[in-house]
């Protein structure tokens, strides 16, 4: 089984692993590399910025991983994952960018911004005609830098898909899936999105809904459900319980894990995969709370277990070293020589890792791929 069937077999068999490049990280170096260090680990999904830029670098460390002659790996011949961009229906923290004005921050202000950025999307120079400030392309909007500054100057800028951009995206870049970002309370704006873009979907392989835990989450859900049914394919639900936390700690994890069982035990129609807050510790807490697959009875009809988890900030963390030492070897301006698949060291590093986060879900001996 290859490819793209093989990738939906995953769902299906509890083992779907995704990586979150980030709703509004444009880092494009950065998100080649991840693309091909992720799809070599083996991968079934990659959800990125519905932007041309960071599109084109996703595909082109795909077919990087494609290429590469000295990973013999188990997976090569099967080993290319889903391509997922994110969208979004109103306001979202994962479609906004942090900014704020260098000239106002006090002299003495030891900076706490830049410390706390674990994008390090914050840089100061001391040098004039050099920027200071936030880099757009490296903010992914977390917010963490938001409540620390002690001048209050942090703000963010929101921005909302449009449902053209996203039309011909799908039409133009092989795009195979589509993740809607929403939250309760956005059902005008969520229903007048899905009027644009609904005679569209027939071209994916894959719908997937992600929204923010709330207390009343479940039921809103469950008024998408009612509007979008009937689907031409099948149906991920992210239950991003505490978004782009994962890296924080491994407590992050447990509202994503409570959202999920509530998903369960509502019974919505779909797949059931966890974000936000996604971390080391999420499969851990998924054997105890047995909502792995391998864990249900053969005698239980309703399935109360996951289909996936996804990982953003956790994933891009535990790469970010190998990707700084890439960044800081100076080849002047040879372009291949700064592609990590140059440096067989520090792919080989950089894929271990990766595998071991990806087999914690996909390579149990108890499942079967
Ligand atoms: S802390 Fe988060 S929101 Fe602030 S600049 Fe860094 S990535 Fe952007
Ligand atoms: S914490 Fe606030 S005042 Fe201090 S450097 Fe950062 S943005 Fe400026």
């Amino acid at each position: 089984m290859k490819d793209k069937t093989y990738r939906l077999h995953s769902l299906t068999e509890g083992n779907w692993f995704k990586l979150i490049c980030g709703a509004s990280y444009q880092h494009l170096p950065a998100v080649r590399s991840l693309a091909l260090i992720y799809t070599l680990a083996g991968v079934d999904c990659i959800d990125v910025a519905a932007d041309y830029a960071v599109i084109t670098a996703v595909q082109e460390g795909i077919q990087a991983a494609q290429n590469c002659p000295d990973l013999d790996r188990e997976l090569k011949g099967k080993n290319k994952p889903l391509l997922m961009i994110s969208i979004n229906d109103g306001e979202d923290p994962h479609f906004r960018k942090a900014e704020f004005d260098v000239t106002q921050c006090p002299a003495e202000c030891s900076r706490p911004c830049e410390t706390i950025c674990g994008a390090n999307a914050i840089a100061f120079s001391d040098v004039a005609t050099e920027f200071s400030g936030v880099i757009d392309r490296l903010c992914y909007g977390c917010g963490r830098c938001l409540p620390i500054c002690p001048e209050q100057l942090i703000t963010t800028r929101s921005y909302v898909s449009t449902p053209q951009a996203v039309v011909s995206l799908v039409d133009e870049m092989g795009i195979d899936a589509i993740e809607i970002h929403t939250q309760v309370g956005h059902f005008a704006d969520f229903k007048r999105l899905w009027s644009e873009i609904s005679s569209g979907i027939d071209k994916l392989q894959i719908l997937a809904i992600s929204c923010s835990y709330h207390q009343d989450a479940i039921p809103y859900l469950q008024a998408l459900v009612e509007l979008i049914q009937p689907l031409p394919c099948p149906l991920i639900w992210q239950t991003d319980g505490r978004p782009m936390s994962g890296d924080i700690g491994m407590g992050t994890t447990h509202l994503a894990v409570k959202f999920a069982q509530k998903a369960i035990q509502a019974g919505l129609p779909g797949y059931i995969q966890l974000a936000g807050g996604t971390n080391d510790y999420t499969v851990t807490k998924l054997q105890a709370e047995k909502m792995l697959k391998y864990q249900a009875k053969s005698f239980e009809v309703t399935n109360r277990w996951v289909s996936g988890v996804a990982y953003g900030s956790y994933a891009r963390s535990l790469i970010s070293p190998i990707l700084e030492k890439l960044e800081m070897i100076n080849y002047s301006d040879n372009h291949s020589a700064k592609q990590l698949e140059n440096h067989p060291d520090l792919l080989e590093e950089s894929v271990a890792i990766a595998h071991n986060l990806v087999s914690q879900i996909k390579y149990s001996p108890l499942l079967k791929n």
